[in-house]
Order: structure tokens, then sequence, then C-alpha cells
């Protein structure tokens, strides 16, 4: 099973796709990117995608196509037709629109007009284990400050504190790094959000710690509130992770993810809580049938 690329419409190999080294998000990380996975063959919240990624292209104050489109129709026309040359039961798929190419020189105005890249990949399953047992978690001081930098919110391909976080956690044998802002306040995994079960209650940092608004973060919250469990959205400080009785990472990649360690402290009894198991169980069976539905 192979990989294959859209570049501007065009459908080819992993191998064969190639983009000008003179693109600015080679040179500077200049574009913005989603990831979405399929459920029976489907693109699943495509529409809440695009629309953050719409978000993100703003933020950056880019375009998503060259003027007059407004981007989002060849974007859609793209993942379908790349999905339907790939042909794998279930995919992964990454949408990256970068500013183009251009001059050398950082003045975003060298850009020439964007450039659309969809790749899609057979999806690799995560291992049942991990959701049997949960995972560990390496906590990350990154001297964030609040969530009023510039890109804060903006899913762009500037990712180097949390590739570095990533890193650190790895070597530690951690599954997730999770940041901690400038005041030790718990923020976001490196390509995730957390939740907390803590006295009882069902806890997950605010957009105002300037995390990703994570599309899976969203649809818990609605399944949790259904469930009887509504999340309180409030600043957590990493010494209120040591007495939490359950502790999961959301995203579209990992869906609802225990977590069974944090550094060397076990969460709970070392077991995935009842909570989570819950909303495991509601998520899969809502993406599901959603997936049927469309
Ligand atoms: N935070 C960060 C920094 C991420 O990269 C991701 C993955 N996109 C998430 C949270 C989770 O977002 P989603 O549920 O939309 O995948």
């Amino acid at each position: 099973m192979t990989t294959k690329v859209s570049i501007d419409g065009l459908i080819q190999d992993e191998a064969a796709a190639k983009i000008p080294v003179t693109d600015r998000g080679f040179l500077y990380g200049d574009s913005v990117y989603e990831v979405v996975r399929t459920y029976g063959g489907k693109p699943f919240a495509l529409g809440a995608h695009l629309e953050r990624l719409k978000h993100s292209a703003d933020r950056l104050a880019m375009r998503l196509a060259a003027p007059p489109a407004d981007g989002l129709e060849p974007i859609i026309r793209d993942i379908h037709a790349t999905l339907a040359a790939a042909g794998h039961a279930e995919s992964y798929v990454r949408v990256i629109i970068t500013r183009g190419s251009g001059p050398m020189g950082l003045d975003p105005g060298l850009a020439d007009h964007p450039r659309r890249v969809v790749i899609v990949a057979p999806l690799q399953p995560l291992p049942g284990s991990w959701y049997e047992e949960g995972v560990p978690i390496h906590l990350v001081a990154t001297g964030r400050v609040g969530g009023h930098t510039l890109l804060a919110g903006a899913k762009s391909g500037n990712y180097l504190v949390n590739v570095l976080a990533l890193g650190a956690a790895r070597e530690q044998g951690a599954h997730e790094a999770i940041l901690l802002d400038h005041e030790d306040r718990v923020t976001e995994g490196a390509s995730s959000n957390l939740f907390v079960v803590a006295d009882g209650q069902l806890l997950t940092p605010p957009l105002s710690a300037g995390i990703l608004e994570g599309i899976t973060r969203h649809k818990v919250c609605g399944l949790a509130a259904r469930a009887g469990f509504p999340v309180t959205e409030r600043a957590i400080h990493r010494t209120e992770l040591r007495g939490a009785d359950e502790i999961f990472l959301t995203s579209t990649l990992r869906e609802i993810l225990p977590v069974q360690r944090v550094d060397d402290q076990s969460v709970g009894d070392g077991r995935p809580g009842p909570i989570t198991r819950r909303l495991l169980a509601d998520y899969r069976a809502a993406a599901t049938a959603r997936s049927e539905q469309e």
C-alpha cells in the first residue's frame, strides 16, 4: 500500500512528489496544516478541520489559494481524489498549505502563491495495549507565557517547541510530552489535549492557555456532558496531576488515550479509569456511526 501525495492537484506516489527548496514551508515553517483520519473510509469531522485550517491561515495572514478563490473547494476536491487514488481501507490525511515559493527573504510579500499539499497514507492503528494499560507522559517546562503569543491557537508548520518536548519525553520512555507554561500550569500535549478527573470533576485547560482547540477535545466535551460528566475548563497546576484519579489525552489519531503515569507517579490505581473507558467507547461509537450515516 503506497502513500499518495497531491501537490496543487497533481497526484503522485510519495517518492515522486517534490516541492521546490525555495518553498517557505521548508525555509521558515511558513505553512498551516491539519491531520484528519477516516472512519469507514470517509474523512471524519472534515468540516471542523477545514474551518480550523482557515482560522490558522487567518492568524498567519495567509491565503489558502491565490485570489479570487477562497481556497476550500480545491482542498476538498484534492482530499477526495487522493483518498480515491490511494484506496486504503482507512487513511491518515495530512493537508498542508504553504505560503509558496519566492526569492529568499523573510518578507511574506515575496511569496508567489499558496501551495496545496495533501498526503494520504494508510492509517496505522495504535497498539491495543495502550488503551488497555494506558501510556506514560512526561512534563516539560517550556516557559510559554499564557495564550497571547502571535501563533497561539494556530496549527502552523512551526512546531519546534513541540518537537523538542516530544524528544525529551521519548528519552524518558514516555509516549507524550505535556507542555507546562511559565507558571507550571499544564497546557497541552505536543500533539494532543489533556483531560484530568480529580475530586469527581472532569477538567481540561482553557483555550486561554494558548492551546490548540482540538477537534477531539471539542467532541469529548459534548460526549462527556451527555454522559453526565460536564467538563470544567480551568487552569490546572502540575501538582494537581499528582492526586488525579484519571488522566487521558485526546487527538484525532489517538481518539481518547488513557495515561498510566506522569513521570514516575502512577495515575489512580494505574489502570484506565471508568470515565476514560466510557468516553472512549462513546467516542468510537459516535465516530463509526457518523461515517455510516454520511
Ligand atoms: N494540541 C496540539 C498541539 C496538536 O498538535 C494536536 C493535534 N492536532 C492537538 C492538540 C489535538 O487536536 P485534534 O483533536 O484536533 O487532533
